[in-house]
């Protein structure tokens, strides 16, 4: 199916308008807003807002900026005001939004595919330390995100990030986000299909496309050929698994419907096998459907699952081919349970054309704008231009010959960024937490390198595959809800009965083909302070206890 335009919603009503008139879809003709959201994106695009920004509020100031730009439309190209400094978690719910605001804003850079060239890594670390006060964050779904942001550089920032190919379009907001790729896409020996030409011709056709920059809510891509399983292919709107056909060859599983936070839900398979020249239809297709068959009246139900909830794999799979396709999709095998657990790719990998590639870990994905500076330079005095983010807040430097790994492996160490981690260094992931976040309850970032250490000196031995991940409130930002043990921040009472900073303990969650959420363990709240003493507790009583080739869980 054809880009069709979106504002003003062009969908001819295909069923009786009235039908689902409570959940604002546009497919069976509900146009009308049905909540503040909704009103702003009809009354002016978002991505019509740069133009506001480069001609007034970058001069003018941040008091000049309308609040449905500020709060609103700004997202759209990557921009969010962070938490004004000082206020604490207790008072994330009472504030208004305004009072919540700092005057700076995070800016989020998309990292399509994770892939990056040294010359725009180096543009990225330059940014951070000229305009971000040297902050830089590795995130989850392979971007990278800076804070303390004026608006009057934005413009300048965005000039020297497009000059080497790099963008904030739509990397927050109702849209289509960064379309998460293997790190090792193309490289890797063990690979089933590189999936790199379908995100560039989903970047050339959708990205900043008017069409698509009026969704419900975010859309969450992701495609990998990797036998690893390496994007969380789980958790995404849609995902392109890479599986080998038995009649045709290699290509993808199509999944949809995954996806985190409240009422999280694990994608569904269509059953579809599709070749890697028709992945960017396809994709056309699932995200038409989201926009115009997705609820819009409440935010909270605003996500495709929802809809796949609904409707169910037949009739979603039916919809994409009759009404979108035009054609019937080959059904397909589901892809294989991986063989390793660690998908991370840290550590050193012979290339299909016999160079390596090298993983590192940065702490939390914590780093900074000279840390990234050096790690350009460094890779390409060992010879490489590229490197690659993870989804697990990880990065690799790829094309190194083997000659040159072991100096480039004691380059990354001096900058602390080990290529051979503790399993908590590898394991631990971060969101963004009450440093800058305004809905955060708790700090996250600084925490979570303090417990790596605290169990590495308490657990010297433990080297087992595992996730520790810390959210700063009950959203899902670091996918608390599958990992081994999910940390969900909130104030919990201490032994005294005064209200401290603190954790609910989810247990067991998992990626992979035994995806599942965590079990809140009732009543398992943790003391920031008491964590360490507590995994300390969980991971001992493991390893006593397990049996034979069991792995970390519940
Ligand atoms: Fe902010 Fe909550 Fe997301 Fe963390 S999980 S970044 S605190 S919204």
């Amino acid at each position: 199916m054809a880009d069709s335009p979106a504002q003003p919603p062009a969908a001819t009503p295909r069923r009786k308008a009235g039908r689902h008139r409570g959940e604002g879809q546009w497919a069976v003709g509900h146009f009308t807003p049905l909540n503040g959201n909704e009103q702003f994106k009809k009354d002016d695009d978002g991505l019509n807002v740069r133009t506001r920004i480069e001609t007034i509020y970058s001069k003018a100031g941040f008091d000049s900026i309308d609040p449905n730009d500020l709060r609103g439309r700004m997202r759209w190209w990557g921009l969010y005001t962070q938490r004004r400094p000082g206020i604490d978690g207790g008072k994330t719910a009472v504030l208004e939004p305004e009072e919540l605001d700092d005057k700076y804003f995070m800016l989020r850079v998309r990292v399509d595919g994770g892939r990056l060239r040294t010359d725009q890594l180096r543009v990225i670390g330059e940014i951070s330390q000229e305009f971000a006060r040297g902050t830089a964050d590795i995130t989850d779904r392979q971007n990278i995100q800076l804070h303390w942001i004026r608006i009057e550089d934005v413009p300048e920032i965005w000039r020297r990030l497009e000059a080497v190919g790099l963008s904030t379009t739509e990397a927050c907001g109702d849209t289509p986000r960064v379309v998460l790729g293997s790190p090792v896409a193309g490289i890797a020996l063990d690979e089933i299909i590189d999936g790199t030409p379908a995100i560039d011709e989903i970047q050339r056709r959708v990205i900043g496309n008017p069409a698509f920059s009026n969704l419900p809510r975010k859309f969450k891509t992701a495609i990998s050929g990797s036998p690893l399983l390496d994007v969380a292919h789980e958790i995404n709107d849609v995902s392109f698994v890479g599986v080998e056909h038995p009649e045709h060859g290699p290509g993808f599983d199509l999944w949809v419907g995954g996806g985190l936070s409240t009422n999280p839900k694990i994608g569904v398979r269509l059953g579809a096998w599709v070749p890697l020249e028709e992945v960017a239809d396809v994709h056309v297709g699932v995200i038409s459907i989201f926009r115009d068959y997705g609820y819009r009246r409440l935010r909270t139900r605003a996500r495709l699952k929802f809809l796949v909830a609904d409707w169910g794999p037949e009739k979603f799979r039916q919809v994409l081919e009759d009404e979108y396709l035009k054609r019937l999709l080959l059904d397909g095998p589901a892809p294989a349970e991986p063989v390793e657990r660690w998908r991370d790719h840290v550590g050193v990998h012979r290339q299909q054309d016999g160079r390596f590639y090298v993983g590192f870990a940065p702490r939390v994905g914590r780093v900074d704008g000279t840390v990234l500076t050096k790690v350009a330079e460094l890779a390409e005095a060992h010879g490489s231009g590229r490197l690659r983010t993870t989804v697990e807040q990880k990065m690799v430097v790829l094309d190194v010959e083997e000659d040159r790994v072991e100096s480039l492996t004691a380059g990354l160490e001096a900058l602390d960024l080990t290529v051979t981690p503790s399993s908590f260094r590898r394991s631990t992931m971060a969101c963004t937490g009450i440093e800058f976040c305004k809905l955060a309850i708790v700090e996250t970032k600084a925490r979570g390198s303090w417990l790596i250490d605290e169990l590495e000196r308490r657990l010297p031995e433990f080297d087992e595959p595992l996730t520790i991940n810390l959210n700063g409130c009950p959203n899902a930002c670091a996918r608390i809800q599958v990992a081994d043990i999910g940390l969900k921040g909130q104030l919990v009472l201490d032994e005294n009965g005064e209200q401290v900073e603190g954790y609910q303990v989810h247990l067991g969650g998992a990626l992979g083909l035994e995806a599942g959420f965590g079990r809140k363990v009732r009543g398992l709240k943790v003391t920031a302070d008491a964590l360490p003493d507590y995994i300390e507790r969980v991971l001992t009583r493991f390893q006593e206890q397990r049996t034979d080739g069991e792995r970390f869980a519940t």
